[in-house]
């Protein structure tokens, strides 16, 4: 298959030539395409490379079913967490389904590699852990799906919980989750011990919700810093949200970002609303791997969100006040390069020798990709259309 006239994010033009999955070879623009047996003239469009959502939540979506209104009484992580136990005393659709629904969604509009993050906890057990799985299972073709052991209800003050997640880690969980030590826990160290000793025994990485603003939070983070160097975690260690980094003076969050780059701990942002956001561009200079995901999609938690890349980098970059074409590519590079690097993807890129994975669309510029989300007109898997005009092909 011979995918002609193909603009690469670079606004090179080329011929993308597809064999057994793979990418075979960039051919030059001025070879005629038509003696080729496959070809498809993609008359110019944009190539990018697969979009990766780096922070969803496919068990606590509730895509598909009649509308649930959000009921939290309050604003904390905690009423929501209450929240969020009625809605799933009412579930009577499984997880499997509804994620299965978010991850059709999701791929027709250009994600091929996701992080899921699984509710663990004593009541839970592992059942939801082990509805993904299915999931996971099934779409396996289609998209990869890391998977967080996530103690959404607190380790310490959900007894039992720890086992679990070290259970959920031998039944197929790729990492280790946490959840505002301080916040939720009220124990850092002994929530990070938790953690870190499942990480270091079961040779996993660690992804961690942190809330927690101010100089608690930085005080998490400057934790979470040592504790991953301690450890040998280097670059298997992310921190979801740090709102701590945007709530600080410019130096403290100066300092704390040398910290987190010198351990390799990764910093996930989804452009929330309702948060002060992590200095996106100072944590980038100073070293540290900044990457986006959609985090709650039509859930307990947010009514919002539909796990369309594109559209959350936009949504990262309007939080994050980007105008310039050099920041809507970083923005871009979080739900892209960046994610893969962060999840551990290789090869990744539209690159000889690496997967024909690639999402087509009708923009002049990665920045105007990013500015108008475009309709993807391909999504393109091994080689393979999976998805054509937002639609998965069946
Ligand atoms: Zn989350």
């Amino acid at each position: 298959m011979l995918f002609a006239n193909a603009t690469l994010p670079d606004g090179r033009r080329h011929h993308i030539d597809v064999q057994g999955g793979q990418i075979a070879a960039l051919l030059p623009p001025s070879g005629d395409p038509t003696r080729h047996a496959g070809t498809l003239d993609l008359g110019g469009a944009l190539v990018l490379p697969p979009l990766i959502d780096g922070h969803i939540h496919l068990d606590k979506t509730l895509l598909g079913l009649p509308w649930v209104p959000n009921q939290a009484a309050g604003n904390r992580v905690a009423d929501r967490i209450e929240a969020e136990r009625k809605v799933r005393a009412t579930r009577t659709v499984p997880e499997a389904e509804t994620g299965a629904n978010l991850v059709r969604q999701v791929v027709a509009s250009g994600t091929l590699h996701m992080r899921s993050h699984v509710d663990i906890d004593n009541q839970l057990g592992l059942k939801n852990l082990h509805e993904i799985l299915k999931v996971r299972e099934r779409f396996r073709d289609l998209v990869t799906i890391q998977m967080v052991a996530f103690p959404q209800s607190g380790i310490l003050r959900s007894p039992g919980t720890a086992a679990l997640l070290d259970a959920a880690i031998a039944e197929g969980a790729d990492l280790v989750g946490g959840l505002d030590p301080v916040g939720i826990d009220g124990d850092l160290d002994g929530h990070l011990d938790a953690i870190f000793s499942i990480a270091e025994r079961r040779g996993v990485g660690i992804d961690i919700h942190l809330h927690d603003s101010g100089e608690s939070g930085i005080h998490q983070l400057a934790a979470i810093a040592h504790r991953t160097e301690v450890a040998g975690l280097n670059g298997r260690v992310a921190v979801s949200h740090a709102f701590a980094l945007g709530s600080v003076p410019t130096d403290l969050a100066e300092r704390t970002a040398d910290l987190l780059a010198e351990a390799g701990v990764a910093i996930m942002s989804h452009g929330p609303g309702g948060a002060v956001i992590p200095p996106l561009k100072l944590l980038r200079d100073h070293g540290v791997e900044v990457f986006g995901g959609s985090d709650n999609i039509r859930d307990a938690w947010s009514p919002f969100g539909n796990g369309d890349m594109l559209e959350r980098a936009m949504m990262i970059g309007y939080r994050a006040n980007f105008r310039h074409d050099e920041e809507l590519a970083l923005a871009f590079d979080m739900v892209t390069a960046a994610a893969a690097r962060v999840l551990g993807i290789v090869p990744y890129g539209i690159e000889p020798g690496g997967p024909a994975d690639f999402v087509i669309v009708e923009a002049g510029s990665l920045a105007e990709a990013v500015a108008a989300r475009p309709k993807r007109k391909l999504v393109i898997k091994a080689g393979r259309i999976v998805a054509r005009d937002g639609v998965l092909v069946p």
